[in-house]
């Protein structure tokens, strides 16, 4: 049986991580069960959460400005 770790992120999602491949694994590719040889909780979030907190990806800053530039035509008030 392989050994999988459960980790339980501060989001409270759990996760099983392969902490290593038996040989029936190595033969076959096939996955077994998960046998959970070990359990940790960790302070970070997991990675669809991580996905989802990130920061707007650069193409939508652009597209913000874009926006800012249909409204500049406002700055010709200046003159
Ligand atoms: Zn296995
Ligand atoms: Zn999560």
């Amino acid at each position: 049986m392989c050994k999988f770790i459960q980790r339980q992120y501060s989001c409270r999602h759990l996760r099983f991580i392969a902490a290593s491949w038996c040989v029936d694994y190595t033969v076959t590719h096939i996955r077994c069960p998960p046998n959970v040889a070990h359990f940790e909780s960790v302070e970070d979030i997991c990675g669809d959460c991580k996905l989802k907190m990130a920061p707007p990806a650069p193409w939508e800053h652009m597209i913000k400005r874009k926006n800012k530039q249909e409204g500049s035509s406002s700055s010709v008030e200046k003159d």
